[in-house]
């Protein structure tokens, strides 16, 4: 299992406000919100970054965009909301272990800072 925040995160060392959980996949709220809703999804396989995935983890990759799509009904975003998924230094990636953000109940800007 990761070491990262997250990987505490999934063995219940550190608390979190966790929304979602399955055997795969478990979601919660991010701690920084940067939307009235910020929900992060998180496969509970310890892959660091999108880069590092592999074809192993094709279907693993499509289950956690339909757990999005779940965990994003789940919280009402009926309006819609944006995902994002931070891949390396560049694009500010903080937590070595992917995650999609779900940025929801606000107008979002394009393009992206
Ligand atoms: P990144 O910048 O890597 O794309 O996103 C990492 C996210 O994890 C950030 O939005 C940050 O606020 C969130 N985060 C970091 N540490 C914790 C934590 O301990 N608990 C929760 N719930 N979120 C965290």
């Amino acid at each position: 299992m990761s070491d990262t925040i997250f990987g505490k995160i999934i063995r219940r060392e550190i608390p979190a406000d966790i929304v979602y959980e399955d055997d795969l996949a478990l979601a919660f709220k991010d701690i920084n919100p940067q939307a009235p809703t910020h929900i992060l999804v998180i496969p509970k396989k310890p892959i660091p970054r999108l880069s590092d995935a592999t074809p192993e983890d094709q279907s693993l990759l499509g289950y956690l965009l339909l757990t999005v799509q779940k965990v994003a009904a789940e919280a009402d975003l009926t309006n819609g909301y944006r995902i994002v998924m931070n891949n390396g230094h560049d694009a500010g990636q903080t937590v070595d272990h992917l995650h999609f953000h779900i940025l929801g109940d606000r107008q979002m800007k394009w393009p992206p800072g």
